[in-house]
């Protein structure tokens, strides 16, 4: 075998000297084998294919088992048990190593861990022993019992013994009217420092708003935001006025909710509604046409009537809504009418009627007062003035107005969304300044703002819609 193989290989080894002569040779060797010896030719006489002839092609067959056999040997003989073990992954040594590393990182941070929960365990048994201690320890005596104030027991409220409850303190807040001063707290000269902190911040939470207490006069402290009752259907309704008599007489009361669309060159109608209810259904139960047209959106109901400019004129009407007739009319005396002196929207909003607390209101402006607001409060029966004010602020320069308490506010804009209520005057002082309340045009286009003082809610009507604003009133603020 191995000579026949040395034989093939020796035929190999000599093909390249044998290059340039095609030949080959057959014989028989020493143990009477078929040999045979060969030699390739030159590659352009190797295309011819009858050159070796079958003999080539038995060579051909024998070299190549003789290649399976070599490599078959090589194999063995380098192969088996070398094969394995002579080629180690890299990649499992790789993961031996890192897992090592990871399994010396856990062994070191179980063992700090066990560390911390031995100086925990440490810690925890020095607290006991500190807790045995103080038991053990005598008490020390105790702080005579402070009586609570007079204020607190009338509130029902008691101080524990030693004044050391955090509830006890925080409930001596200032009273509702916001004054402190009688809340005196003789407990707090006994407390520790940190209760004298505590008591530093109960004093600086804010006295509870004055505004809380309704049931007086007071000045306008804040606007809330609009609620809408209903929308006119029509473009007549664009602009109007609504109200509801604050002291309504029979056979309306102060429930029947009265309304008038001002556009229109006719505005004559008056609109009567049982109730809210029926104004937002738009079920009007009592429709009055009235005796004299209607100038613009400044009429008011008062005692049962209903008070209005006539148009194009300074005459005011007093309309009796249970005869349904005019109880009354007088002129406003040098008051400018139809676009004079009206609001900054215009309108032939001259004469502006207006009832508050002290009774029937007319805002407009003279030749004389060159287009200063003058406040007028009217006999609400004969319609005479019986004083008027002049201010110091230009009618044509505000939306709109009304009266609370005696006291006129202006607001700033009737199509900003976002406006304020920029100045106050009070008959009372006859003084005026300016305030700075907001006050939300909600729909953007405000044409009439009154006060209602049963309900305590400002009327409005805003762009089609009839809304009302809930408000807030507080005492006046020292300057
Ligand atoms: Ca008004």
């Amino acid at each position: 075998m191995f000579l026949l193989l040395s034989l093939c290989m020796c035929g190999l080894l000599l093909r390249g000297d044998a290059q340039d002569r095609a030949a080959l040779w057959r014989g028989n060797d020493r143990s009477g084998r078929c040999q045979y010896t060969f030699t390739v030719p030159s590659p352009a006489e190797t295309s011819c294919p009858q050159t070796g002839g079958p003999e080539v092609e038995g060579l051909k067959a024998r070299l190549s088992m003789l290649e399976v056999l070599v490599a078959q040997m090589t194999a063995g003989a380098t192969g088996g048990p070398q094969r394995a073990g002579a080629r180690p992954q890299p990649e499992l040594q790789e993961a031996l190593n890192r897992a090592v590393g990871e399994k010396n990182l856990l062994q070191g941070e179980k063992e700090r861990l066990e560390q911390e929960v031995g100086e925990l365990q440490r810690r925890m048994e020095e607290m006991r022993r500190e807790t045995e201690r103080l038991r053990n320890r005598p008490c020390p005596p105790q702080t005579p019992m402070v009586p609570p104030s007079p204020s607190l027991q009338g509130g029902g409220l008691m101080r524990p013994a030693g004044g050391s409850s955090l509830m006890s303190h925080l409930m001596t807040r200032p009273n509702r009217q916001g004054d402190s001063s009688s809340l005196r707290d003789s407990a707090w000269q006994y407390g520790s420092p940190g209760f004298q902190e505590l008591k530093a911040e109960v004093t600086e939470v804010p006295a509870p708003d004055a505004s809380e207490d309704n049931t007086g006069c007071g000045e306008l402290v804040s606007v809330g935001e609009p609620v809408t009752h209903r929308k006119a259907d029509n473009i007549e309704g664009k602009y109007g006025v609504w109200m509801q008599d604050p002291e309504g007489v029979s056979p309306y009361g102060s429930n029947m909710v009265w309304r008038i669309d001002t556009i229109g060159a006719d505005v004559r109608k008056l609109f009567g509604y049982e109730d809210m209810e029926q104004l937002s259904k738009g079920f009007p139960s009592k429709v009055l046409l009235l005796p004299e047209q209607v100038e613009s959106t400044g009429a008011t109901v008062y005692r049962g009537s209903l008070y209005y400019q006539r148009r194009r004129s300074r005459t005011l009407i007093r309309y009796d809504l249970a005869s349904e007739s005019v109880a009354a009319r007088r002129d406003l005396p040098h008051a400018g009418f139809h676009g004079q002196y009206p609001y900054s929207w215009g309108g032939y909003t001259d004469i502006d009627l207006a009832v508050d607390e002290q009774g029937l209101w007319a805002v407009y402006s003279t030749s004389k007062a060159k287009g200063a607001i003058v406040i007028s409060q009217l006999d609400p029966h004969s319609l005479e003035v019986k004083k008027s004010w002049e201010t110091n602020i230009r009618k044509n320069s505000v939306a709109n107005s009304f009266i609370i308490c005696g006291k006129l506010y202006t607001v700033a804009s009737y199509t900003a969304p976002d406006t304020i209520i920029n100045y106050m005057y009070d008959t009372e002082s006859s003084q005026g300044k300016a305030v700075n309340i907001p006050f939300r045009n909600k729909h953007r286009y405000n044409s009439m703002i009154d006060y209602n003082l049963a309900q305590r809610k400002l009327f409005a009507w805003d762009n089609f819609h009839m809304v009302s604003y809930d408000i807030k009133l507080g005492r006046p603020q020292a300057n």
